[in-house]
């Protein structure tokens, strides 16, 4: 059976760091990270809750369908903004 003696060892200068912060002491991981910013300890490997999960709904809040609410609200206030701006420089 084949064995690698000397198993590569990436640079951990350069490579990216784990995003996770401890709970006590608020100091950053430090593991390497992997592909979505967490190290193997911090959820490295996991893509996600599955959507549609709602293990941890509360309000609704956040879901996808509050967000895009949001977005809607926020373009209508900016189409408004810009439509009063616009009347004004009409009246000068
Ligand atoms: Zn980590």
């Amino acid at each position: 059976m084949p064995h690698n003696p000397t198993p590569s060892r990436v640079d951990l200068a350069t490579v990216r760091q784990c995003s996770a912060r401890s709970k006590r002491t608020g100091e950053p991981c430090r593991q390497p990270a992997m592909a979505n910013g967490k190290c193997r300890f911090h959820g490295g490997k996991s893509t996600g809750a599955p959507r549609g999960n709602r293990n941890a709904w509360k309000h609704g809040g956040y879901s996808v369908e509050a967000q895009g609410h949001r977005q809607e609200l926020r373009q209508l206030l900016r189409e408004a903004r810009q439509a009063l701006d616009d009347m004004e420089e009409m009246q000068r």
